[in-house]
């Protein structure tokens, strides 16, 4: 089998609903995701996949809807009252869901399948260098 790896970091806020502790103040962080892809046979031109192609897709996908954003739980209706009186604001709301990093993983994965296939075997998202929450199939 071959695989491909790519990592792309992006910033932004989220808070978790009705937790008790540190993540129920909105915060953010500096996400890394990274996305792995796997097949037994490559292109003529010697690519599982083409790494810039990739990178350009996954990368305005990021940048349209997570980048400098806030991800928010549909139900918080504070925080997403907050956000919606402000002039400036890009807000990604997850259906009934807080916006944990398995949450992206899986969100991110969904949305790379529909670009990539069956190529794409997990997505992994980092919430800092020591923590990261994984989603695949297998
Ligand atoms: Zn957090």
């Amino acid at each position: 089998m071959y695989a491909n790896r790519i990592a792309l970091s992006f910033e932004a806020g989220h808070r978790l609903l009705n937790y008790r502790g540190k993540c129920e103040a909105p915060h953010g962080h500096t996400f890394q995701a990274e996305i792995f892809l796997s097949s037994d046979k490559i292109s003529e031109m010697g690519f599982l996949v083409d790494f810039v192609e990739l990178k350009a897709r996954l990368g305005e996908w990021i940048d349209d809807n997570w980048d400098h954003g806030f991800l928010a739980n549909d139900q918080d209706e504070e925080l997403i009252g907050a956000l919606e009186s402000l002039k400036e604001r890009k807000l990604f709301v997850f259906q009934g869901q807080n916006p944990t990093v398995e949450v992206m993983a899986k969100y991110l994965y969904e949305q790379v399948r529909q670009l990539y296939g069956e190529l794409v075997s997990r997505v992994r998202i980092w919430e800092s260098p020591s923590q990261y929450a994984e989603y695949s199939e297998g």
